[in-house]
């Protein structure tokens, strides 16, 4: 797997662009799940996940229940409400 290299800044963060963020499900006000996991050969590498319970549209946050699963990822009511309903309820 080759990637784009990216400077690491003076506080040990990474940026990483907006469209590999997007291409996660990660957009801005999210929050991301890093984590460190090893391949096969034992070589460390990032995962970046969105974090649970986090909506993939709005990016609102809540309890488990406040979301439905779709093509593992998270959508919360609200959002499945109004793509249900996009002239509301008025
Ligand atoms: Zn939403």
């Amino acid at each position: 797997m080759k990637g784009i290299p990216r400077k690491v800044d003076q506080h040990g963060r990474i940026t990483v662009p907006l469209a590999t963020l997007r291409s996660l499900g990660l957009g801005p006000g999210m929050l991301a799940d890093v984590c460190v996991e090893r391949d096969v050969a034992g070589n460390p590498f990032l995962v970046v996940t969105p974090a649970e319970h986090t909506c993939i549209l709005c990016g609102a946050e809540g309890a488990p229940e406040d979301f439905v699963s779709f093509r593992q990822k998270r959508v919360c009511n609200q959002c499945i409400d109004t793509l249900c309903n996009p002239g509301g309820s008025e």
